[in-house]
């Protein structure tokens, strides 16, 4: 069977559990569940106006807003939304949860979560983190992911050959020439140049994506006002129940980098939000969810928990310094319930 006709059948046959009633049942039976202690974190980016989210934010990590407040009214009717710095405090000092406990994530700091999701959470009196990367706090700063997905998603061509780009030869799933002529080809596209881009030297990102543009024939755009948050509404937020967390300055993947390079990035972004917030952040959140050993005992000296994006519930066991969250984006109200239900389920994309 082709791939899409298989995600048609899992998603008819996903719905069909839904409507039944058996996946509000197996949220429910989590409640009672005999585990000590379980705590999911689930992590969004973009929550936009649009169905799909708006044509240059990248698709794969965006939630419509209707859809985002389903989730949450969902998740406040069955589950018990809690603060992340407390929780991981009790999951580290062996004390209960409430079950079964949930903490909301946004990573990044785009403009579209203040806008769309903290009306809604401020509404519902819930807690949340927002994981900031500060250079680009109030700036129209264009992040790579944003020009990737812009190109590949609004290119006419019909192909993507990446021959001659040297920076992509050295992953393989990036090297071969892309299919783009259904929507579905452009998602698969892009979630291999996305995989390939993260895990290149920083160095490689400006000559890839000058080549990508002609070759997809979309010009780069110079910036994007109003895509990210500002200070003023990071601090609002921080005054209503929303913890701001770091998530380095620039969002570099920091296990490519240096200790001193790591030292800049993780305690600068620390240090910048004390400054705007008033109140250093307890929590961190790398970016990309990837990390070596260097970077994650910097973390642990500056803060008391940090995020990964290695998908999975967190149990009595979990290192406090590399939680696992379930990313969404484009995901309905059906599959957030069976993430929940089955959070240790086949290894989902990771995401920015
Ligand atoms: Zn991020």
């Amino acid at each position: 069977m082709q791939p899409l006709a298989i995600q048609t059948v899992k998603r008819a046959l996903k719905w069909s559990l839904w409507r039944s009633g058996l996946v509000r049942a197996l949220a429910r039976a989590g409640r009672g569940g005999s585990e000590a202690q379980r705590l999911i974190i689930l992590n969004y980016h973009h929550v936009s106006a649009g169905p799909g989210g708006p044509a240059d934010t990248p698709f794969e990590t965006g939630v419509a807003a209707r859809e985002f407040q389903q989730q949450v009214r969902y998740l406040a009717a069955h589950h018990s939304v809690v603060d992340l710095a407390e929780a991981a405090r009790r999951l580290a000092a062996g004390e209960a949860l409430p079950r079964p406990a949930v903490c909301l994530t946004f990573d990044d700091g785009y403009a579209d979560v203040y806008q769309h999701a903290y009306p809604v959470l401020r509404r519902l009196g819930l807690p949340a983190t927002v994981f900031v990367s500060t250079a680009y706090v109030g700036s129209d700063h264009v992040p790579w992911w944003a020009h990737l997905s812009r190109m590949v998603m609004k290119t006419d061509r019909e192909e993507l050959d990446t021959a001659g780009l040297e920076a992509l030869q050295a992953d393989a799933a990036a090297r071969q020439p892309f299919a783009l002529g259904t929507r579905s080809q452009r998602l698969k596209a892009l979630a291999a140049l996305n995989e390939a881009m993260k895990h290149m030297p920083e160095a490689g990102h400006d000559p890839v994506l000058q080549a990508l543009s002609r070759r997809l024939g979309v010009p780069l755009l110079e910036g994007q006002p109003g895509v990210w948050m500002g200070w003023e509404h990071l601090a609002e937020m921080a005054r209503h129940g929303i913890t701001i967390g770091a998530h380095t300055v620039r969002h570099p993947n920091v296990a490519l980098l240096g200790p001193d390079e790591q030292r800049a990035e993780i305690v600068g972004s620390k240090q910048r939000i004390a400054e705007a917030i008033g109140e250093p952040p307890r929590l961190f959140a790398y970016p990309f969810g990837l990390f070596d050993a260097s970077a994650r005992g910097i973390v642990a000296e500056h803060f008391a928990a940090a995020c990964s994006s290695e998908r999975g519930a967190n149990g009595a066991d979990a290192d406090p310094y590399a939680l696992r969250r379930i990313s969404l984006g484009w995901q309905r109200l059906w599959d957030l319930a069976f993430l929940l239900a089955f959070p240790d389920g086949p290894a989902a994309r990771r995401v920015a």
